[in-house]
This record gives C-alpha cells, sequence and structure tokens, in this order.
C-alpha cells in the first residue's frame, strides 16, 4: 500500500466520522470517495460514517473493479458518475443530509438551479448552479447516465427525493463543499417566505473569477 494511499485511507475515516457526528448521515446513509493514482478508496456497503475500519475501506482499480477492502457502496456508479465526467474530481461525498434533501423534494423550484446565489460560500465552493437529477429508484441503472450528463456542467447534483452528490479536487475540499451546500440550502428553506436580496449577477460572476 502506498503511502497516499494510507493517509487517504486515515482522512476519509476521520472526515466520515465528523460528518457523523454532527448529523449529515444518520444509520448507513451516505457514502464517500476518493481518487488515488491506481485506482479509488470508497467507504463499504452498509457502513456507517461513524465508525469506518479505515483498513476496510473498499479500493477499487481505475477500472472501477473490487479488489480490495470489504463490498463497496451499491452507490459506487454515482461517484464514478462523476469521475468519468469530470477531470478536476479527486473526491465525491453522497449525503442525504437533511435540508438539502428537503430542498430536492420541492416540485415549485428551477430545476436546473434549485438553491439560488444568497451567500458567497456556496458559489465558491459549488459554483454557479447545482442542477436536480429527476427521481430515479435506488439502484436504478438509468441514473449513471444521468448523472453523468449532468455532472458536465456541475461541481455537485440533487438527486430528487434523495440528497446531494457533491465533487472536489481534494477529500477535504467535497467534505467542506457538501458541508457548505447543507448551509446553503437550510438557509434557502428558512428564507423562502422573506423577501430577500440574492447576489446579484455581477457580484456572482464576480466570485466565480476570483474563487471558481
Ligand atoms: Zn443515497
Amino acid at each position: 500500500m502506498t503511502d497516499d494511499e494510507r493517509r487517504g485511507r486515515e482522512e476519509m475515516g476521520a472526515l466520515a466520522a465528523s460528518l457523523f457526528a454532527r448529523g449529515f448521515s444518520v444509520g448507513s446513509a451516505g457514502n464517500i470517495s476518493m481518487r488515488l493514482a491506481d485506482g479509488f478508496l470508497i467507504t463499504p456497503t452498509n457502513s456507517c460514517l461513524g465508525r469506518l475500519d479505515p483498513a476496510r475501506i473498499a479500493k477499487l482499480d481505475a477500472g472501477f473493479a473490487h479488489v480490495g477492502g470489504d463490498k463497496p457502496s451499491k452507490e459506487v456508479f454515482m461517484h464514478r458518475a462523476f469521475y468519468t465526467s469530470r477531470d478536476d474530481a479527486g473526491a465525491v461525498v453522497h449525503l442525504h443530509s437533511t435540508w438539502a434533501t428537503a430542498v430536492s423534494c420541492l416540485a415549485n423550484v428551477d430545476q436546473a438551479n434549485p438553491i439560488p446565489p444568497l451567500t458567497p460560500y456556496f458559489v465558491m465552493r459549488i459554483g454557479r448552479a447545482m442542477p436536480i437529477v429527476r427521481y430515479y429508484r435506488p439502484g436504478d441503472a438509468a441514473m449513471e447516465p444521468a448523472i453523468t450528463e449532468a455532472a458536465r456542467g456541475a461541481r455537485a447534483v440533487l438527486l430528487a427525493n434523495h440528497g446531494p452528490v457533491v465533487s472536489g479536487r481534494t477529500l477535504t475540499d467535497a467534505v467542506h463543499a457538501a458541508e457548505e451546500l447543507e448551509e446553503a440550502a437550510k438557509l434557502f428553506m428558512l428564507l423562502r417566505q422573506e423577501r430577500t436580496r440574492l447576489l446579484t449577477p455581477a457580484e456572482v460572476e464576480d466570485l466565480l473569477s476570483t474563487f471558481g
């Protein structure tokens, strides 16, 4: 095992435990992956993010075949969709976090970009837009091409009636982006009945040109 893989396993265990401890994931929901020089690490199927054993995190080869550790998450195809679509994806975090999942259930929002630019931090972490991918039954193979298509133009997507899938350059980036998305979703839901000032298109472009 390379030092990179050993460090990746430890980092994934620690960040997953932190997400679980703060209620971003419950039970065996949620899964996390990261790119290595020779493949990928992904959390095992039915594992709890709060109690991962770093040594048992699943290892996949560059073609996503299981080559080590416990059996990978059944939602591995969501991660594969991002790695296939985006060269800049070094890690992917999928959660059923409450506020983002609440937004994923709303019928009367812009499906191409449901969360408006309320704060700079969402724009800096997630980018210009985060589309909703329409509902698919869990495990439906048709979900992968739909996510692959949506991920071409977005660092994160919301799976309708399910939850967010968020990519980042590094594992820490992807976790921070998933946390920022959850906060933005919470603000959006809290402010839905209030008159709000959104960032203007010029303010969004200024952020994207500096931090995008
Ligand atoms: Zn899920």
